[in-house]
């Protein structure tokens, strides 16, 4: 009984009214719910006037809220670059959530989809964009229906009044959740990044300024309007301020979806959040965003989870996907997991990404490692690859070399 993979908004409303649904839509807030607790308030504000923008872009600037799929760029100030473009302008919602060990997305959309659903389009309105497109990871069924439900429910109480709201389905790849990758995949070809400059808000989607968010940190905007900019500063530790919503999974007692203050260390997370180190197994390491910020040894439990504190390690948070690794692993097999994926996924589009990650492969399947080759392959991906698949792929070699040299030296000795 599950939907056409072709659905439209029609076709769900007939499904929805016969019965015939994704047999798994969890529970979630739907739009009555949604509406009795002020949902659609601070957009009402915004619409007639009570609220302008700029006192909603400061409200965002204030907050220091910041692109939580990973980038990191502040979003007050990304709003008020878009703005400032000649129109018409557009908008486009990354829901691609497809770095691995990333589901804190799914985890707000299949809970709470109106808040998502209001944020963007206080964001449509600050921009003043005709249409959104909204792209989601194709394996999210379910929350492509609730979607495709609650957004008819939200066009037809008039919340959007100036703006086309578009979902959009994506396909797998793993590269279209790249920022400009998702605009060819959303225009309908190939999902190949683009160069840049120029950045999306200024030539983006249909060559149009784009303002470009991710789920969560549209999710976020009906909370730091009501509350005003201080109260989301108002949390963090470690001389951080904000929140950061972590996806947990690996070797922990309670994975899962973890909201904690920004700054936050992972120690502190496996401890305080995630009920501590799973039965048996004593910390060795961590990725502490997804594959793409590469694996940090547990020495370096202490430093603030966030943006800006890890590059200096080779390292990013990313989109705070944290897997948690044990003694029970083996670095040598992640990294080598790692770098097949890379090279699945490498768009294929230049050499230094679609010939290196391959090499890399070969290199480290090896049981004696030619460092000197790893280094100098690193290099050359990094400087010369298009985006950060090619240019961060070989950060997780570069720290085993660095931090777990037991774990391939033993093979190296074994020779
Ligand atoms: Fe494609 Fe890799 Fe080049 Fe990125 S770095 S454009 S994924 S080939």
């Amino acid at each position: 009984h599950s939907l056409h993979e072709n659905a439209t908004v029609e076709s769900v409303k007939h499904a929805v009214e016969h019965g015939h649904t994704h047999p798994h839509i969890p529970d979630y807030l739907d739009y009555t719910g949604y509406v009795a607790g002020d949902g659609y308030k601070m957009l009402g504000e915004c619409l007639d006037g009570t609220r302008d923008v700029e006192s909603v872009i400061k409200g965002l600037e204030d907050s220091g809220i910041r692109g939580l799929g990973g980038a990191g760029f502040p979003t007050g100030r990304k709003w008020r670059f878009v703005r400032a473009e000649p129109g018409p302008r557009l908008m486009a919602i990354n829901g691609d959530e497809g770095e691995p060990g990333t589901f804190k997305d799914r985890h707000y959309l299949e809970r709470d989809p109106h808040r998502f659903l209001e944020g963007m389009l206080i964001g449509a309105w600050a921009v003043e964009a005709t249409d959104v497109y909204i792209y989601l990871r194709d394996e999210y069924p379910q929350c492509r229906e609730i979607l495709l439900r609650e957004i008819a429910k939200v066009e037809a109480a008039g919340h959007a009044p100036h703006t086309k709201i578009h979902l959009r389905r994506g396909a797998g790849a793993y590269i279209c959740g790249e920022e400009s990758a998702m605009l060819e995949s959303i225009e309908g070809k190939r999902g190949l990044p683009r160069h840049k400059p120029p950045f999306p808000s200024v030539v983006g989607l249909f060559g149009r300024p784009t303002l470009i968010n991710n789920v969560e940190t549209v999710f976020w905007v009906r909370e730091i309007l009501e509350k005003g900019g201080a109260w989301f500063a108002s949390h963090g530790t470690n001389g951080r301020t904000g929140l950061r919503t972590f996806s947990v999974s690996g070797r922990v007692k309670e994975p899962g979806v973890k909201l904690c203050p920004a700054g936050i260390t992972l120690k502190e997370l496996v401890d305080q959040y995630c009920g501590g180190m799973a039965d048996g197994h004593t910390l060795k390491g961590y990725l502490p965003g997804g594959p793409s910020g590469g694996i940090l040894p547990a020495s370096m439990a202490d430093i603030p989870l966030d943006f800006g504190t890890l590059e200096q390690h080779g390292s990013f948070i990313g989109s705070a996907a944290v897997v948690v690794l044990s003694d029970k692993d083996n670095m040598r097999d992640v990294a080598l997991n790692l770098l097949k994926f890379f090279e699945d996924e490498s768009c294929g589009q230049c050499t230094p990404c679609r010939v290196g990650t391959e090499k890399a492969v070969h290199l480290i399947s090896q049981p004696k490692w030619d460092e000197e080759l790893l280094v100098e392959l690193g290099k050359v991906m990094g400087d010369a690859s298009i985006c950060g698949l090619g240019q961060a792929a070989m950060n997780p070699i570069k720290q085993v070399m660095k931090h777990f040299r037991g774990d391939f030296a033993s093979l190296q000795a074994a020779e």
